[in-house]
């Protein structure tokens, strides 16, 4: 296999083994390369130690920042190239960093640390491919795997939790089933990390091609460096992960999107606990803030707000709405929200099982469909039911309520009129409560009455029996 490295690159490789090291591009380079991607940056492994290295490139720009892990970063052609010696990570007391590095001359030792087999392969013109955990079989399959052991892994520096699902955003990759229960299980050692640490591989992640779904598979992950998250409501999690992948992948606009249904002040908590930088913290903010707004939708109102906010948030803020509006829809249709009679999970049938007249299933239909559209009630058969028995039962008391008190009523009538004889009185009461029990007081307390009776006496062998009752009741006078 052949890999054409550009001059920086090639220079500090040719160097090295020219110079009787071994000398390698390793990690996201060659993986980089293999996928037909443009590396962002190239790394070196090699048997150099750093003072070695430094006297090597003596005459070149030299950053020795990350001289105590070994790391010397070679400035050539205007290109950065880190060369890191063979190195054996020690103990990770903290969970972030080794307590001390041993420097090793063996390759394979230095590919055991690296965090995932597709950032563990190594590559020059003379060896070409080396390849000592699968590096390349993962690549093809378009697996995160963690080197060795995920739990000891990510125990030992939580942030490749947060990398894991980096690469499988970015890379579109699936992360391996016993790497993917690791970052589950180990979540809470990402507190340990700094933050400035979590905010650029969260970045990388929020602009990835597979951000949506890391996001809703993730979430117990992203609440660890995101806990402002945990007040959204499943629903409100979901369109905030949809509205992410929606907009442009920029980091400020992405992590708008996710942030922008939280009070403005939780968002606000949040991107500072993160430290966005300044102009990224405002721009966030404020995109925030104004979205609380509803957006015009004429050119006058949008004049008079891109003169209050100014163009660069004017777009930021359009897109994210476009995108809220969107997800919504997406919502809406792709999971087959129920909007219409014909999607509701109850039919005419189940509820004159319930006792509900014939006269009013449409009306019960109809006042079941809204519930369900506005979110009250799930579109779920045994919920709807029990609304309608809800109802049912409701109604019928207030019937029997209204009832007892009518005659309450009549009897302190007749007590008034003394003059009656007993007899007649007598007579009279008789007749009074055989037309309450004939003549309903309205149509529909009669069907509650009657409906909740025979729904309390057996929903279905007494169904037709019970059709029958209210429809004659109905056409008494
Ligand atoms: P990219 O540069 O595209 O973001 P990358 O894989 O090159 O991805 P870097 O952060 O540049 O990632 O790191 C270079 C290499 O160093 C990785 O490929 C990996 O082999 C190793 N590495 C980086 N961070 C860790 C870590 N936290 N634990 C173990 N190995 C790591
Ligand atoms: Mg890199």
């Amino acid at each position: 296999m052949k890999i054409h490295l550009p001059r920086s690159a090639q220079y500090a490789v040719k160097s090295l083994t020219g110079a009787g090291y071994q000398a390698y591009i390793v990690g996201g380079s060659v993986r980089d390369h293999l996928l037909g991607k443009t590396p962002s940056d190239y790394d070196v492994t090699t048997s150099a130690l750093p003072e070695e290295v430094m006297a090597l490139f003596a005459k070149d720009r030299l950053l020795t920042n990350g001289l105590k892990h070994g790391t010397v970063t070679l400035i050539k052609y205007g290109q950065p190239i880190e060369i890191t010696t063979f190195r054996i990570d020690g103990e990770y007391e903290d969970g972030r960093h080794p307590d001390d590095v041993v420097f090793t001359g063996n390759l394979y030792e230095d590919v055991q640390r690296r965090d995932f087999t597709v950032n563990a392969l190594c590559w020059n013109e003379q060896a070409g491919l080396i390849d000592y955990v699968g590096g390349e079989e993962d690549l093809e399959n378009k697996i995160i795997r963690c080197v060795g052991e995920a739990d000891v892994r990510f125990n030992e520096d939580a942030l490749r939790i947060l990398r894991a699902l980096r690469f499988s955003s970015v890379l579109d990759f699936d992360i391996e089933a016993d790497t993917a229960r690791a970052v589950h299980d180990n979540r809470e050692n990402l507190s340990k990390i700094a933050v400035e640490r979590i905010l650029t591989e969260l970045k990388k992640l929020l602009c990835g091609a597979r951000a949506e779904s890391i996001l809703l598979e993730y979430r117990d992950v992203l609440e660890v460096v995101m806990p402002e998250l945990h007040a959204l409501t499943a629903d409100d999690y979901m369109l905030a992960a949809r509205r992410v992948s929606l907009v442009s992948p920029v980091p400020e606009l992405r992590l708008a999107a996710l942030l922008s249904d939280l009070p403005v002040e939780s968002a606000n908590a949040c991107v500072t606990r993160l430290k966005t930088s300044k102009v990224s913290r405002k721009f966030i903010e404020s995109v925030i803030a104004y979205g609380k707004a509803p957006m015009p939708t004429d050119r006058a109102g949008m004049r008079r707000l891109a003169g209050r906010c100014g163009e660069e948030l004017l777009l930021g803020l359009a897109e994210i709405r476009a995108a809220h509006i969107t997800a919504l829809c997406h919502m809406v249709v792709q999971q087959g929200d129920c909007v219409s009679l014909k999607q509701l999970a109850v039919k005419g049938d189940d509820l004159f099982r319930l006792g509900v007249t014939r006269r009013m299933i449409g009306d019960t239909l109809n006042g079941l469909l809204a519930r369900v559209v506005e979110g009250e009630l799930p579109n779920e058969k045994e919920a709807l039911m029990d609304a309608v028995r809800a109802d049912l039962n409701e109604r019928a008391e207030r019937a029997a309520a209204e009832k007892a008190a009518s005659a309450g009523k009549k009897k302190r009538r007749r007590r008034g009129k003394g003059a009656q004889s007993a007899e007649s009185a007598e007579i009279s009461e008789a007749a009074a409560e055989r037309a309450d029990e004939s003549v309903p007081e309205t149509p529909g307390e009669s069907d509650a009455s009657v409906s909740i009776g025979a729904a309390q006496a057996g929903e279905t062998e007494n169904a037709a029996r019970r059709d029958d009752e209210p429809e004659r009741a109905e056409e008494q006078p």
